[in-house]
């Protein structure tokens, strides 16, 4: 550790944090950087007590869980592990919508210390809830331990790209612009992003050698393939890509651009550090000295390793708490030990939005990853794709195509859609000019008129 990452660390920050009221971040990365280390029992062990402790703090001071386990006959002391979260209800977006902002919420906290906060929502509606500056505080420590993880340190210069600012110590005038500078921070604005402004930041990135650069996993990957296109190639040692789903095609063409291997994919949502690759890049460490995950699929429980719906229980959160959150998305779990020596286990696939599945008829989950690579490797002349159930055994493909796009081209996707899909199907191909998006932007893959998996 250099002299400068010490001072940072045990000088500068402390105090700008206890300045800005979050004196929590230090002690508490401290503690993340010691326990990620910890074995699987030890770190199960600690979750079990702060579940407990979780538990029986919302029993006494959030009426919707009061009224929910009276209801039901569930006493805090019923939960005693892990093993006994299924007694507690999944809840979701809706439900926490449902009863905001009083039902859920934690009484106990005097209102002045509530601060109130919303989701992106990129997927429609926002999700508002209550937080705490000591919540806050922790949520940044897990942040700090996922860029850790990477090989930065603090004092070393890394660089956001992204819409807007909003890291750290931004919201207290002069003091974020200090923090800036002393951690040698440089915020390259995702807004605009044309040609000549792209090759600017190329620049800026290379003077300012950044050993970390974070982003939208959407935009850095825009900005490599304009690099790509451009000639131009920039080395740096970690790429962070977030909030949304990293597809091995996506990873492929920034680490192109960057720097071979050194792609690391983080995972949050709703307000969460959930899980970060390590440098073995093989899964996402779950941040599980603060999160519980468990995958399921219709409320029961899947085996590891299977796709299933990521439900999440925040240990550390009362103000709003996320107990049993079924966050919508999708993923695998693996509880195998990691080459790395940590002890957080892992998420071992993660495949964005349920939205993004298409799901047979025999209820097999089929991936957007699957199909994208497919087009990717053996039909380029398709250009962007979706796929739409009409009914239970017949399909619409709608495709956008090339010059280059034939009848072999044509037999290929079909020969593979029956083969993910089953025999029984029909499909029509459909050559479309281009897929609309949503109102939000988004593209839909797949769309089903049988479940309504809207
Ligand atoms: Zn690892």
């Amino acid at each position: 550790m250099s002299a400068y990452t010490n001072l940072l660390r045990t000088v500068a920050l402390p105090a700008g944090s206890m300045l800005a009221g979050y004196r929590d971040v230090m002690p508490y990365l401290r503690g993340l950087e010691e326990s990620q280390w910890w074995s699987p029992a030890e770190i199960r062990a600690l979750q079990d007590r702060k579940l407990r402790r979780l538990v029986s703090h919302v029993y006494r001071n959030v009426p919707f869980y009061r009224r929910w386990m009276d209801e039901h006959s569930v006493r805090p002391k019923d939960i005693r592990s892990l093993d006994d979260l299924h007694l507690l209800p999944i809840v979701d977006k809706h439900v926490l919508v449902a009863n905001y902002p009083d039902d859920m919420r934690d009484h106990s906290i005097p209102q002045d210390e509530l601060i109130q906060a919303a989701s992106s929502g990129s997927t429609g509606e926002r999700l508002h809830y209550w937080t705490t500056k000591a919540q806050k505080a922790k949520k940044w420590a897990g942040l700090f331990r996922w860029w850790e993880l990477t090989g930065w340190q603090f004092g070393q210069p890394y660089a956001t790209f992204q819409l807007a600012p909003n890291q750290g110590l931004r919201g207290v005038p002069l003091l974020g612009n200090l923090e800036w500078l002393m951690l040698r921070h440089r915020w390259l604005s995702a807004a605009q992003m044309t040609d000549d402004v792209l090759a600017g930041y190329v620049e800026r990135l290379r003077a300012d050698q950044p050993v970390l650069f974070r982003s939208y996993t959407s935009t850095v990957y825009y900005l490599a393939e304009a690099m790509l296109r451009a000639g131009l190639q920039v080395a740096i040692p970690a790429i962070l890509t977030t909030g949304e789903t990293l597809s091995d095609y996506q990873r492929e063409t920034i680490e192109r651009a960057f720097e071979p291997g050194r792609v690391f994919n983080e995972y949050g949502g709703d307000g969460m550090q959930i899980a970060c690759e390590c440098e073995r890049h093989d899964g996402l460490h779950i941040n599980a000295e603060t999160h519980i995950v468990e995958i399921v699929r219709d409320g029961e429980p899947v085996p590891d390793g299977e796709l299933g719906e990521i439900v999440l229980t925040n240990l550390e959160a009362t103000a709003t708490p996320f107990i049993r959150y079924n966050i919508h998305d999708v993923g695998a779990l693996n509880r195998t030990p990691c080459a790395c020596g940590r002890g957080l286990p892992r998420l071992s696939r993660l495949e964005g939005r349920l939205t993004d599945l298409f799901v047979t008829a025999d209820g097999h989950w089929l991936t957007v990853h699957q199909f994208t690579a497919f087009f990717a490797r053996q039909v380029p002349s398709v250009q962007a794709f979706q796929v739409i159930q009409r009914t239970a055994d017949d399909v619409l493909i709608k495709l956008v195509v090339d010059n280059s796009f034939n009848d072999a081209d044509r037999q290929r996707i079909v020969d593979t859609f029956r083969g993910y899909l089953g025999p029984d199907n029909t499909f029509t191909l459909e050559l479309v000019d281009e897929i609309p998006t949503t109102p939000s932007g988004k593209r839909r893959f797949f769309i089903s008129e049988v479940i309504g998996n809207a």
